[in-house]
């Protein structure tokens, strides 16, 4: 028996399948889809088994050293998914696979050196570094021994070592210890004056399966040291019970009954229904307003799948997991539903996919990586806010959640459902055009109406002299709340406002040393960091160029907001949320849930705050300098404008209070804020689409970003254009290759960075071509500095 196996070795060289032999005792084992140990060159790494042959073109195989799972990790779905990521991202196969697993699934396995003889036989250096150990890894003996490591060599070749090799999890299973009475025994063996062994036994004689030792000592009111006596005498066992984390802190949650359906949403839900009893595929795009009932719909649709025997998988963006969205779903579904998000540890993370390939489960919520859920039967995809950028994932593989929920829909025949209120113009470009079906719920709830929009042109306020960054008409509104006890949100669009820090003498910017990029300002710590390579600097007193004093930070933080807030009104109670007050683990849910029970008057917070968020009683959005995100030189910058004025103003008035959104914007004219006024998507699409079709942008052509990174300048400039030109050559006449030029940003972690931009409608040769590039050019070993990274649908051009 022959696996073929793709190694955990992400290089040019070792992206394809290598042929060993499974050894008898793995036979069983053996299947696609699981992990392995092998022997590569002088290591043992991970592998997947891919296939399994009968033979091999190669005269001599080496043997697996172990099968690390009793059933498949990847089922064959998954493995061809892996295998079309790898392609359609250009990305090495073994990318692929990490990314559709839970982190806790990389073993790493260490090579241990084994003393075989007492150590006072080997020459000194070696004596030291065993210094009375058994055993020693080879990194410490390498890193200690430095020039005396070819010992070693020496001592192996003398049989005085050997080499082992230990995995080591990246993390465990969770257990807990339990205790439960050995059958066939009785109390006789306990001393009568043992009092308190008396009662332990009888607590545990009333148990019929093994129970958790705190639970047996709380209750029989004892210490560990009654339990260990009990144990010496050989009447109780304790043994290591597997538990699951719980994210949720097995907090209890009131069932949720489903809501009798307005006119629109029985519509929009006869169609979904018809096509999830058909068992086909098809993509539809469900466009409806906020309020209009959407998560309803994708309940609903869940249930009717669950019914049908199938299991459902719903992506939300990272940012709108919030609690109120898990809640309602483990309120419909209960313990049927797992939930993945970036904030669960690694642990955590590992136990909510055990569930799901368990099949103990049978709906997913989580953000993008839930797309791959190792479900075997999926009844329907459902990604809610699919215009949200964090659907694309922007490191390797660099996939976007819609096309691989697309892909597994088709694999399943199951629909997959892209629910927004401002659809990305691509999707909406695609329903419109057929080939996605089109749902709409043009109206809110009960027929609440949408919130009044006002934009206030904050050039005329600097005109009349006011210097704040609040409106006067903004103030006059928040004021009006506070008096009404009424709830305000206050929305800052942190991207382009971050904090940074400049000499008001000479103007020159605090800036990373490794990156061209400044440095934010944190208050926590009076220090200032790069948010690229993480560096961090103790806040100057005096500007290193000019040595002024007057060095200061700049930028409207939400920090700086809730100053002024508290000038403005001091009476009022402010909920802040953004990086710095959720970090805690816990915190997002604990500020919302105050927010939730009236505790504040504000809530004032970044991007996290536009979704999801569901209360009654705000009824005053305002968005402060709504346009500091159509600066970001990115063609989709309108877009993103549009849709998170829209998304925000959605958070006002959604309850019987009227909702009103005042909007701060110095260019009030931009039509992508105009038309925040009247909610008019439709017009916003139209003139979004010609400003598209102008540029040469998406829907109308595909893009391409491949970016080059090397430490030295001269050779990222000369590499870039040499495969610009080759890429030239190699695509038809109507695609554009634009550049190499240098990146937005153009050095990071000390690499210099450039990028070119590939633009075309049809390209036949674009993959084969970008995969001869990264095969070929990351194999020449002249280039072993260069780094390439491609980006097919790239989202962000920095
Ligand atoms: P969306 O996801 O489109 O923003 P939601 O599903 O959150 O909308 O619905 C908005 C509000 O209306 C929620 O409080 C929800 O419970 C309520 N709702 C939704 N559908 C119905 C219905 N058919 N009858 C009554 N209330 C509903
Ligand atoms: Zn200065
Ligand atoms: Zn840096």
């Amino acid at each position: 028996m022959i696996a073929r196996v793709i190694v955990d070795v992400p290089a040019a060289q070792t992206d394809r399948m290598f042929d060993y032999e499974v050894p008898k005792k793995w036979q069983a084992f053996a299947k696609p889809g699981v992990r392995v140990i092998v022997p590569f060159g002088p290591r043992r790494v991970q592998g997947f088994i891919i296939a399994l042959v009968n033979q091999t073109e190669l005269s001599k195989v080496k043997p697996i050293s172990e099968v690390l799972d009793p059933v498949p990790v990847l089922s064959e779905e998954l493995l061809e998914l892996g295998i079309w990521l790898s392609q359609t991202t250009i990305c090495y196969q073994v990318r692929a696979f990490q990314a559709m697993l839970p982190a806790a699934l990389k073993t790493k396995v260490n090579k241990i050196l084994v003393l075989e003889v007492d150590s006072f036989n080997l020459p000194l250096p070696l004596q030291t570094l065993f210094a009375g150990d058994k055993a020693v890894s080879w990194e410490e003996a390498r890193d200690k021994l430095k020039q005396d490591f070819p010992l070693i060599k020496s001592a192996i070749d003398a049989k005085q070592l050997t080499i082992t090799y230990e995995r080591k999890e990246n993390t465990r299973k969770k257990t807990v210890k339990h205790v439960a009475l050995v059958p066939g025994w009785d109390a006789t063996a306990i001393p009568d004056r043992a009092k308190k062994q008396h009662e332990l036994y009888a607590v545990l004689k009333n148990k019929s399966a093994a129970v958790p030792v705190k639970q047996a000592l709380d209750e029989a009111g004892v210490t560990r040291a009654t339990l260990k006596s009990l144990i010496e005498k050989k009447l109780v066992v304790e043994t290591d019970v597997e538990v699951y984390r719980d994210p949720l802190q097995s907090e209890v949650i009131e069932r949720s009954n489903p809501l009798v359906l307005t006119e629109e949403q029985t519509r929009v839900m006869a169609s979904l229904k018809k096509v999830i009893n058909e068992d086909v595929h098809e993509t539809m795009l469900l466009h409806g307003v906020t309020g209009s009932g959407k998560t309803e719909i994708y309940l609903q649709a869940i249930d009717s799948v669950l019914k049908k025997g199938q299991e459902a998988i719903m992506l939300v963006p990272e940012i709108a997991l919030t609690p109120q969205m898990v809640t309602r779903f483990k309120a419909r579904f209960g313990d049927l539903v797992a939930i993945m998000h970036s904030g669960l540890s690694n642990g955590e993370k590992y136990d909510e996919w055990r569930k799901i390939h368990r099949q103990e489960v049978k709906v997913v919520v989580g953000a993008r990586s839930a797309v791959f859920a190792p479900f075997s039967n999926i009844g329907i995809i459902i990604i809610d806010e699919e215009h949200e950028t964090t659907y694309k994932q922007e490191e390797t593989p660099r996939y976007h959640a819609r096309d691989v929920a697309i892909y597994r829909g088709e694999r399943h025949g199951a629909p997959v459902v892209l629910g927004s209120a401002t659809p990305s113009v691509e999707s909406y470009a695609r329903a419109k055009k057929g080939v996605y079906k089109m749902l709409a719920l043009t109206e809110r709830i009960n027929g609440r109406p949408m919130p009044d929009v006002r934009v206030v042109d904050m050039r005329q306020e600097l005109r009349n002299g006011n210097r704040s960054m609040f409106s006067e008409e903004l103030i006059h509104a928040l004021r009006d709340r506070l008096e009404k006890k009424e709830q305000s949100v206050l929305f800052l669009n942190r991207r382009g406002y971050s904090t940074f820090v400049m000499c008001r003498d000479c103007g020159y910017v605090a800036s990373c040393s490794h990156c061209d990029i400044s440095y934010t300002y944190h208050r926590n710590g009076h220090s200032l960091k790069c948010h690229y390579c993480g560096d961090e600097q103790p806040m100057p007193s005096e500007c290193s160029e000019c040595g002024s004093d007057h060095i200061r930070f700049f930028g409207s933080g939400t920090q700086k907001v809730e100053e002024e807030i508290a000038k403005l009104f001091p009476e009022a109670r402010v909920i802040r949320m953004d990086v710095d007050t959720t970090r805690k683990k816990g915190a997002h849910k604990q500020l919302l849930e105050a927010f939730g029970e009236g505790k504040a008057d504000i809530l004032l917070g970044t991007q996290m705050i536009a979704k999801g968020l569901d209360f009654p009683r705000i009824t005053l959005v305002g968005v402060l300098a709504a346009d500091s995100m159509l600066h970001i030189p990115d063609f989709r910058s309108a877009e993103r404008t549009f849709q998170v004025l829209e998304q925000v103003a959605g958070r006002a008035g959604r309850d019987v209070l009227l909702g009103e959104v005042i909007v701060q914007s110095y260019t009030p004219e931009h039509y992508s804020i105009e038309l925040v006024k009247h909610h008019d998507y439709e017009q916003f699409i139209a003139k979004e689409m010609q400003v598209r079709k102008y540029g040469g942008y998406p829907p109308y052509y595909y893009m391409a970003l491949v970016t080059f990174s090397d430490t030295e300048l001269a050779s990222v400039i000369s590499a870039s254009q040499k495969i610009v030109r080759f890429l030239k050559e190699s695509f038809s006449e109507e695609t554009i290759v634009l550049g190499p030029v240098v990146s937005p940003i153009a050095r990071i972690k000390d690499r210099y960075r450039y990028q070119c931009v590939i633009k075309y409608r049809h390209e036949p040769k674009l993959h084969q071509t970008l995969e001869t590039v990264m095969h070929h050019y990351l194999r020449d070993s002249t280039n072993k500095k260069l780094a390439i990274s491609m980006d097919l649908h790239p989202y962000f051009f920095m």
